[in-house]
């Protein structure tokens, strides 16, 4: 099997080379950590998004969208806690020079002890045969037990670390740990120390007025701010969401891994208010619906899985990441968070305005609880691209690279190609294509001999190709060819956007939820 740094640049290669995604300012050797997304990119990108979008909103009555400013008054991030607490702890390997997260130093050996407790559990598979109990073994091997104990107690000792803010004692946890710089492989660390990561610049162009202001590092407080807008206006009642999609920006110290942890980045974020004491009922709920959402994809179930956090925000009383199997390993790919009335009740106090909801029923004044699902578009973009993927050998021994691609989120649904480029077969495929694109997004392809025409189309990841040939002309039917099973069928043209429908509209993935 490939192994992981392979498959990580196998995938930033496939997507520079068939549009997907291309280094920013690559003319000028690029810029660290940013990326554009090309032709196919942002088709996919968008296509993320509206399966988001429509399962979010336009699936629950009790959920509104909106798109605030990514600029926004100072003191939201006062109240938010970003200007005295979004802060990173940073340690730099004197070494090589480079800088790390602390935590994730930390987190990364506690995956490794992780590690070898699988291998432990394989070895006791492999030994007992069928009468093999997981859930025994985990309670009673040795080297399990002393493994989990380990961890348990180096994720005690950094959650006090952490939730004390003593830096100290996090430096001395990666020094007692033996951690190793993965460049240099020396241990010698600098201190830790805290980082802001906002980005600032500065409003107003007359000198002495500009006031500082942040790039929004969430979009999450746009909706808190716009919360008694939305629920005056739309008249909503309590439990309800609001969902958004939009930038966020993020200075962060190590900007590694493709497009999974960039500077610039985009979210989708809802936050559902609830009645206080309900909070937990609806985080469990969420928790549900949100790898439902996922698994429609059938990107694999094995891929995902939940990751309790250790050390909750102090406003938190409960939280989780949904973690996909990237190329990387598992990694957070959405985080659930009951974040209580913490966030509205902070403007309440900076904004000295009330933000609360009067519940009929109960007859009562309250600030609301709220439940937030945060999910990185461009970390969905990575799973869902990387995931799909796939290098297979066919039965003649060739091989082909194929993109696997959810049929609803392709860019392309469906390509359809003249056999030759003479006799009327283009005029014939352009007419096919002029009765399907008002529905579908479709590529007309002329290049080529057919076979390569079909990888290419494998390549980008495009459901269908439809072949028109001589026959076509007197009959009026086509092939069309699966790109999964790579089977052919001859149809009537009349049938292509039954055929078509079924799998690669949107519905198809709704309809699971
Ligand atoms: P991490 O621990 O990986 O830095 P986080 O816990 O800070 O992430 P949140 O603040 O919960 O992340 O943000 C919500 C979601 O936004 C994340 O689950 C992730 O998908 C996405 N996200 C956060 N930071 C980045 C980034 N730098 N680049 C791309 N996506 C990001």
């Amino acid at each position: 099997m490939e192994n992981k740094d392979d498959k990580l640049k196998d995938v930033i290669s496939h997507a520079k080379e068939y549009g997907y995604i291309f280094p920013s300012s690559e003319i000028y050797d690029g810029l660290a950590a940013t990326y554009d997304y090309g032709q196919l990119g942002s088709e996919l990108k968008n296509n993320i998004k509206q399966y988001w979008w429509k399962a979010m909103v336009q699936m629950h009555e009790n959920i509104v969208g909106i798109d605030s400013a990514i600029f926004m008054h100072p003191t939201v991030w006062k109240a938010s806690g970003h200007v005295d607490a979004f802060n990173d702890p940073l340690i730099d390997n004197k070494d090589s020079k480079k800088r790390y997260r602390a935590d994730v130093l930390i987190e990364e050996h506690i995956e490794k002890i992780r590690q070898k407790i699988e291998k432990e559990v394989t070895k006791g598979k492999k030994r007992f045969g069928d009468d093999f109990d997981e859930a025994q073994f985990r309670e009673t091997n040795p080297n399990v037990l002393r493994n989990v104990s380990k961890i348990k107690e180096i994720e005690d000792r950094m959650r006090k670390g952490l939730d004390d803010g003593d830096l100290e004692s996090i430096y001395q946890l990666i020094v007692d740990l033996e951690i190793s710089c993965p460049i240099s492989g020396s241990k010698n660390w600098t201190e830790v120390r805290q980082f802001n990561l906002m980005f600032s610049t500065e409003l107003g162009s007359v000198a002495g007025d500009a006031a500082t202001i942040y790039l929004r590092p969430e979009t999450a407080q746009g909706i808190f701010v716009n919360f008694l807008n939305v629920q005056k206006s739309g008249r909503m009642k309590v439990p309800f969401g609001i969902a958004q999609i939009g930038k966020a920006f993020r200075n962060e110290i190590v900007a590694r891994q493709f497009i999974f942890r960039m500077r610039e980045f985009e979210q989708m974020e809802m936050q559902f208010f609830v009645r206080p004491g309900e909070e937990l009922k609806w985080y469990e709920y969420w928790k549900e619906v949100r790898v439902k959402w996922h698994q429609a994809l059938g990107l694999g179930e094995s891929n995902y899985r939940f990751h309790d956090h250790i050390k909750l925000a102090h406003y938190a009383n409960a939280a989780c990441d949904i973690e996909f199997d990237f190329p990387m390993g598992f990694k957070e790919l959405e985080g659930i968070h009951s974040r209580t009335d913490f966030d509205l009740k902070q403007h309440e106090q900076h904004a000295g305005k009330k933000l609360q909801y009067f519940d009929p029923e109960m007859n009562q004044n309250y600030v609301p609880y709220v439940i937030e699902t945060s999910l990185g578009l461009d970390r969905m973009f990575l799973a869902v691209f990387s995931s799909s993927l796939q290098q297979e050998k066919l039965e003649d021994g060739s091989e082909r690279s194929v993109l696997k691609l959810p049929a609803a989120l392709a860019p392309y649904k469906v390509a359809v190609m003249p056999l030759t480029k003479k006799d009327g077969l283009p005029e014939k495929a352009r007419e096919i294509i002029d009765g399907l694109k008002l529905d579908f997004q479709c590529q007309y392809d002329e290049k080529d001999s057919i076979g390569k025409r079909y990888r290419r189309q494998d390549a980008i990841g495009t459901p269908f190709s439809v072949t028109v040939d001589h026959q076509t002309l007197e009959d009026n039917t086509v092939t069309i060819r699966d790109r999964d099973t790579m089977e052919q069928d001859r149809i009537p043209i009349a049938e292509l956007p039954g055929r078509l429908g079924d799998r690669v509209e949107m519905k198809a993935l709704l309809k699971q939820l």
